[in-house]
């Protein structure tokens, strides 16, 4: 174990998306190079937007991935409650603190009174931020607001200094005072903000590393503000945590990649099948990247060599086009037998099968696997091969060719060779791939003429349903004789 801590801590609104799980993988690899501790912690405290749902979908996409976290949700650990919505006392109990050693104070202004002087600020070609109108408040002024019924928010008092941090990712990093005016972190109402609940969890859970998105660097010198008031006031203990900002994920048009992008949306991955290895792998390329030209990597691998030195600052480009070739490596690289029970979960939401599958149903997919295993990029494509194998089955529905590929090519000219095609069938002895192929060719190339694509084409269409399928006599073979020939039959018909 090393004292290294890291955090995910995402808020639970919407969708899980891409970049968040990028974000979970690069602090995943670090608590796991380092021997250190992989902290989850939900930031549910918006009422407004958080949604169950989506703490949900969140816990199950980590699961799914195979980021295993210490402490957080389901786990326990020392430091929790880990969502902090069941935090709130202790929010509430650090911003007294912070109100009584005079960190912070409480502001009445209305939104109109900041929105005019900020205009005026604007006017006079100053930064726009809070003033600082209510840092020195008289008690009678207190109790003038305080009669007409306003409601103060808190603010932090932010020292008149620049701040400088030496970022993981970027480099020494520096915001002048004057861009970061003392800002609010308890509401009017008294609900606590991210301002404040995310840097005093990070204190309280001793997070000594924080990985996150460049979105938030503007964030990180009103939390080194607040480290210093919570060591002031005895909260905080050791050095300030360190900060990494992982860089922007950029998408089409060289836009940054949004949460309503279809590409970003994690369960789109897990319903289109999407392999979690390939999915991770390729998220892992997004700032960072392994060496040596190696590209298909475990995550695993990743956290042996992960090191934040090596995450890169500029912007990493998402393209589906080679996330979808990482993940086809993986599916490639799966051993049969896993790829074939990994199938039947999807043939199953596809409704190919509508119950586990018999044990004829297992080894025909066991057969079949081999021969689609290389064709298929995603398990849902391994569906749309394999699924002509099970149409018919009792529970499963029936066979049908496509009504397009039927237009193209089980025309008239088709019916002779199907017609051959099946008497060259019937009259195979033992039904192997081998005799197959042969009598085929022997009955329609040698015996009718024909090119291999005008011979075997209408039988393919016949017998799968598509133009596009696994290899024609092998397919044969597993689907079996009389299945084949009554498939050939129907196009006849
Ligand atoms: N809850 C914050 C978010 O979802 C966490 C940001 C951070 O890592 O500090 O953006
Ligand atoms: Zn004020």
């Amino acid at each position: 174990m090393s004292d290294v801590r890291v955090r995910f801590c995402p808020s639970p609104t919407g969708n899980p998306h891409v970049g968040m799980v990028r974000t979970a993988l690069f602090n995943w690899a670090y608590a796991r190079h380092t021997g250190g501790t992989f902290i989850f912690r939900i930031e549910d405290t918006d009422t407004q937007r958080d949604s169950e749902q989506s703490y949900n979908d969140l816990l199950a996409s980590l699961r799914w991935l195979g980021m295993d976290w210490d402490e957080g949700p389901e786990v326990g650990g020392p430091h929790g409650p880990y969502r902090q919505s069941q935090r709130m006392e202790i929010y509430a109990d650090i911003a007294a603190q912070l109100l009584a050693a005079g960190h912070a104070y409480r502001c009445y202004c209305s939104q109109e009174e900041l929105e005019e002087r900020r205009e005026a600020a604007r006017a006079a070609n100053k930064t726009p931020g809070y003033d600082g109108a209510c840092r020195t408040l008289s008690d009678e002024q207190i109790s003038g607001y305080e009669a007409e019924g306003r409601k103060p928010v808190i603010r932090m008092r932010m020292p008149d200094t620049d701040w400088t941090w030496n970022d993981l990712v970027r480099g020494d990093v520096t915001f002048a005072a004057e861009h970061v005016p003392d800002y609010v972190i308890v509401r009017a109402t008294g609900e606590p903000l991210y301002t404040l609940t995310n840097p005093v969890d990070d204190v309280l859970m001793e997070v000594t590393h924080v990985l996150r998105g460049e979105d938030l660097l503007s964030s990180t010198p009103r939390q080194l503000a607040l480290y210093d008031a919570l060591l002031a006031i005895g909260v905080a203990k050791g050095a300030r945590p360190m900060y990494g900002h992982l860089p922007y994920v950029m998408g089409e048009g060289n836009k940054k990649l949004s949460k309503r992008d279809p590409e970003s949306s994690l369960m789109m991955y897990r319903e289109e099948g999407y392999l979690p290895e390939g999915l991770i792998n390729y998220l892992a390329l997004l700032g960072w990247s392994f060496g040596d030209d190696i590209e298909f990597f475990s995550k695993e691998q990743m956290a042996e060599r992960f090191d934040v030195a090596r995450v890169n600052a500029n912007p990493a480009r998402f393209d589906l086009k080679k996330c979808t070739a990482i993940n086809a490596e993986w599916m490639r690289a799966l051993d049969p037998e896993d790829l074939a029970q990994r199938l039947i979960p999807y043939l199953k939401s596809e409704g190919v099968l509508t119950a586990d599958p018999t044990d004829v149903q297992l080894a025909t997919l066991r057969a079949a696997v081999p021969h689609v295993q290389e064709r298929m990029e995603t398990l849902k494509q391994g569906v749309a091969m394999t699924a002509f194998l099970f149409y018919g089955d009792a529970g499963s529905p029936a066979f049908s060719v496509d009504p397009d590929e039927a237009a193209k090519v089980l025309t008239d000219d088709a019916r002779p060779v199907i017609q051959e095609a099946m008497n060259a069938l019937n009259a195979v002895g033992e039904w192997t791939t081998e005799a197959i192929e042969e009598a085929l060719r022997v009955a329609l190339i040698d015996g009718l003429g024909l090119k291999p694509k005008l011979a075997f084409g209408p039988v393919r269409v016949a017998v799968t349903g598509r133009r596009v399928s696994p290899p024609l006599f092998e397919s044969l073979e597993i689907l079996g004789r009389e299945r084949a020939l009554s498939r050939l039959q129907l196009a006849l018909a």
